[in-house]
């Protein structure tokens, strides 16, 4: 569903990713771990268009879209829900969920409320609240739904966990599973490496902006190299 081949990225000077390759297949969860710093946003930046690729190519869909405007992209269905959450505070609940969906018609996007909410029923039950009253894994949750409102097929999720507590790093890993469940493609980037592996399919392990190591995701969690460089066990 999406292939990144040999991709080369970078900020000014910088040159950040140095040929990155890596695939995600529909219907699946792909996890992209690695440490501060290691390139992990900026991949998921070339993937929706808001770093430009210096050099090699990204396909969804059997498209070649590595110039591609992000919003092209998004009207495609590939969306990313950023880290650090971007929620309009002063609006609702309801109201940030319906940002979340102008690529839709007003019957389309009954039925992404409808799912949003069922998949996060604190959602409608706070739906006339301001955002910024949420709980961050509250405000977790209305970020994730309203990358869900523009009805992805391949959604990216940059470290939803972030900052939460452990009981709602689970709900949060819990959810990413029944969108999957859904239909919807999963590439989740995160820091917490175990509980992300324990449900992904596949992940890779990016390393000074090159993927240093792949393979599926318990696989990976019995990989002595990678459990000490990166799960602290
Ligand atoms: P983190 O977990 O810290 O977010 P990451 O693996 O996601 O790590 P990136 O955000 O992709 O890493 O950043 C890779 C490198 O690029 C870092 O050294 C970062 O400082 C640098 N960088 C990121 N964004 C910019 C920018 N807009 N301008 C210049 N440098 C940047």
């Amino acid at each position: 569903m999406l292939t990144l081949t040999e991709i080369t990225a970078g900020y000014g000077a910088l040159q950040i990713l140095q040929g990155v390759n890596l695939q995600v297949d529909e219907g699946e969860i792909v996890a992209l771990l690695g440490a501060n710093g290691a390139g992990k946003t900026t991949t998921l930046r070339v993937v929706s268009g808001l770093v430009p690729a210096r050099g090699g190519s990204v396909t969804f869909a059997v498209q070649d879209i590595t110039g591609m405007r992000s919003d092209k992209r998004v009207a495609m269905g590939l969306v990313q829900v950023a880290e650090g959450r971007e929620l309009f505070g002063t609006l609702t609940v309801e109201e940030n969920l319906a940002m979340g969906a102008w690529t839709a018609n007003k019957s389309e996007r009954r039925e992404a409320l409808d799912q949003v909410f069922d998949l996060f029923p604190i959602l409608s039950e706070r739906k006339n609240q301001n955002a910024e009253t949420m709980s961050g894994g509250q405000q977790q949750m209305l970020a994730i739904g309203r990358g869900l409102m523009a009805r992805p097929r391949l959604l990216m999720l940059d470290e939803p966990s972030i900052g939460l507590a452990p009981k709602l790093v689970n709900q949060v890993l819990e959810a990413v599973q029944k969108i999957r469940d859904s239909g919807v493609t999963v590439l989740i980037v995160e820091q917490n490496a175990a509980a992300t592996l324990a449900i992904s399919d596949r992940a890779y392990v990016i390393e000074n902006g090159e993927i240093a190591f792949e393979g599926r995701g318990t696989h990976l969690l019995d990989d002595e190299r990678v459990r000490q460089a990166y799960l602290g066990m």
